[in-house]
């Protein structure tokens, strides 16, 4: 990878140095290394994984949701035998999913491995058309690119309703999920905490605040749902995608997503420690009754549930998740118009290339050619595939690699 100010033109700029902007550089390194080489990726925090490690170290997670076969590599083995081959610990739960170090430690040694260099530290600030080029213009400079591929993971956060009205007064503060961070949360004695969800990150959230002492409620509009993973695994292939492939509206597409990632679940592992905190009386869980409204009385919040009963709290976090949006990324404007989109999902092509522009998308904006499971790391990895191949010709579907079966397998065609 170069740097913007040495090379204006580029045959790809890379937006996001994320777990699916990794998975495009690495696929890129094996199958083209000519190209890896002259492509620029940009991240305003200047390192790779920057968000992911921060998502898990705030929230306290130390252990990833999904199986070790789903990482940014081009082999589904390499995460395993890194981990055997390192002596590292293990999870120990049913899918022998990855402790969060191990991954980190992991996704440093493939980075080291395949000579990637960090990310330049600018942010896109606006992206239009030059000829059969696009200009990017960036926190720093500009250059020249080929194509842009979008690994940014535009969204916006989810706020339910009942929140907007108090979102304008004075009072404690509200905070999503995306902002807490436990670590510099050390004593919460005295302190009642509400929490809003009924997904993982709520969960973290609750065990993280009964540890630091607080009085918690978890509130969730329904029963609080068991799931190992947050999308069924027939999403990863043809037993869900043959009939989502088939489907050719965008529109129906975005439903059949939606439906199966449906609200928040967590695994049972979680569900089994929140009530283990019910149980010792540390935390109350009220699943099942949506709020139907919220006040500030007095310097603390007072939210009225469907059947009537209050919850006073003194801090509301809400673990309400986020939408994904590509008109988030305001930087895309002046292509915009350009671009199909269904409720802010751009309707990529089977490159994952979205309208006239030579612009590709990976993470959750991959969903309606990807389905459901598009954001997760078995997304980052598909998308990788698909725009390695209309990159490069390369083919890494072609022969697929089984877990242990050696790095970079692919055929040209
Ligand atoms: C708490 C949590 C746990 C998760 N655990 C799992 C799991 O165990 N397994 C799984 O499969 N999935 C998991 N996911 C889902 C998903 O894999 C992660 O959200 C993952 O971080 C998404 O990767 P990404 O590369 O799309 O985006 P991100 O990780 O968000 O990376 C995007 C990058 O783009 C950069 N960026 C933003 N704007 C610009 C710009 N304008 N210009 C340049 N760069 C920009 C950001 O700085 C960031 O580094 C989890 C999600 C969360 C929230």
């Amino acid at each position: 990878m170069t740097s913007s100010t040495e090379s204006p033109s580029t045959p790809l700029c890379i937006l996001g140095a994320g777990p699916h902007g990794l998975a495009l550089a690495l696929h890129l390194h094996q199958a083209a290394p000519d190209i890896a080489e002259r492509a620029i990726v940009l991240d305003p925090s200047g390192s790779w994984l920057t968000v992911w490690r921060e998502q898990f170290e705030r929230l306290g997670i130390d252990v990833l949701r999904s199986p070790s076969v789903h990482h940014p590599s081009p082999d589904p083995g390499a995460l395993f035998a890194f981990v055997q081959e390192h002596g590292l610990g293990r999870s120990g739960l049913t899918y022998d999913q990855p402790m969060s170090s191990a991954f980190m430690r992991f996704c440093t040694s493939i980075i080291d491995d395949a000579g990637l260099t960090d990310p330049i530290p600018e942010r896109a600030m606006r992206i239009g058309s030059a000829g059969d080029h696009l200009r990017i213009e960036t926190s720093g400079g500009s250059l020249l690119a080929e194509r842009l591929v979008v690994a940014s993971n535009p969204h916006r956060r989810q706020i339910p309703s009942w929140v907007v009205p108090l979102l304008g007064c004075a009072g404690p503060t509200i905070n999503h999920a995306a902002d807490i961070d436990l670590r510099s949360l050390s004593d919460l004695s005295g302190q009642r905490v509400v929490i809003v969800g009924g997904g993982l990150s709520a969960g973290h959230l609750a065990v993280g605040a009964c540890a630091r002492g607080a009085a918690v409620h978890l509130v969730a509009r329904r029963p609080l749902m068991v799931r190992s993973f947050d999308t069924d695994p027939g999403w990863l292939g043809p037993k869900h995608l043959r009939a989502f492939d088939a489907t050719e509206s965008p529109t129906q597409r975005l439903a059949q997503a939606s439906a199966a990632r449906g609200g928040g679940t967590m695994p049972d592992w979680m569900v089994n420690r929140l009530h283990e905190l019910a149980a010792e009386g540390r935390l109350c869980i009220r699943a099942g009754v949506p709020i139907a409204t919220a006040d500030t009385i007095n310097g603390h919040y007072e939210l009225t549930l469907a059947d009537n009963t209050t919850i006073t709290g003194d801090l509301l976090w809400l673990a309400t998740g986020t939408i994904p949006d590509l008109r988030s990324l305001r930087a895309l404007s002046p292509v915009l118009p350009d671009i199909a989109t269904v409720d802010g999902y751009p309707v990529p092509d089977r490159d994952l290339r979205i309208g006239r522009h030579p612009v590709h998308v990976m993470g959750r904006l991959a969903t309606l050619e990807l389905g459901p499971a598009a954001g997760n790391l078995w997304g980052a990895r598909m998308a990788a595939r698909r725009i390695t191949h209309a990159i490069t010709g390369v083919d890494f579907e072609a022969i697929p690699a089984g877990p242990g079966s050696g790095r970079g397998r692919f055929s040209r065609r």
